[in-house]
């Protein structure tokens, strides 16, 4: 288990059950024995999370559409991302069912780049997997096809990403943010890999658009 996992909001954790004695019990009420206790402080307010990305942004007051149920998806998996240099967040979809996820983080047993700072090399951080070869490797880990899986990812794909796509059968990538390689869409493209781009429009909604 990551040393991130502490942060989950624990349902179906496992937690045991309360002991029998401490359960309520449902009683008739009853005037109190004594005199009314003193009022308590009033409580602090407790301090506003402060998420490392955005949270996941579904529509409001709608069902969300496909694209933008995966979408919200990769960005929650964005949110567990340890590189603070790229925070990216990606699934695997195939006929509508999600294959794996992944975000960028270290190798199994490593320690974070937030624990320990990111390894910086020519410019980019070598400790982190990425998040889009993360959700690949994971179908290699579960022995799960990522033949014909759409990739859906907050950012597009950096060049040793795409060339894994390619390789493991994916069939159309969908992005939101772009990523300053023009080889990746090259390599995507030579490999039959669809683009689209997705954009919020301000109404919320996700426009999806093919890429030629
Ligand atoms: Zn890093
Ligand atoms: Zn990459």
């Amino acid at each position: 288990m990551s040393p991130r996992a502490g942060r989950s909001s624990g349902v179906g954790s496992g937690d045991p059950l309360p002991p029998a004695a401490a359960a309520p019990a449902i009683e008739s009420p009853r005037p109190p024995a004594g005199p009314d206790p003193a009022p308590a402080p009033p409580a602090a307010p407790a301090p506003a999370p402060t998420p490392a990305v955005a949270a996941p942004s579904l529509p409001e007051g709608r069902r969300p559409t496909w694209d933008e149920y995966f979408i919200a998806m990769a960005e929650l998996a964005a949110t567990r991302s340890t590189c603070p240099r790229r925070q990216v967040g990606a699934v695997l979809v195939h006929s509508n069912r999600v294959i794996a996820t992944g975000y960028n983080g270290a190798v199994r047993g490593a320690p974070h780049c937030s624990d320990a700072g990111c390894l910086v090399v020519d410019g980019h951080c070598v400790r982190a997997v990425h998040a889009e070869l993360n959700a690949i490797l994971q179908c290699a880990v579960t022995g799960v096809s990522s033949a014909g899986c759409t990739l859906v990812t907050t950012s597009f794909p950096c060049v040793a990403c795409a060339k894994a796509a390619v390789q493991a059968g994916i069939v159309s990538v969908i992005y939101l943010s772009t990523y300053p390689d023009p080889n990746s869409a090259e390599v995507l493209r030579a490999g039959g890999v669809r683009l689209h781009r997705a954009v919020r429009d301000p109404d919320g909604a996700y426009r999806v658009r093919a890429e030629a």
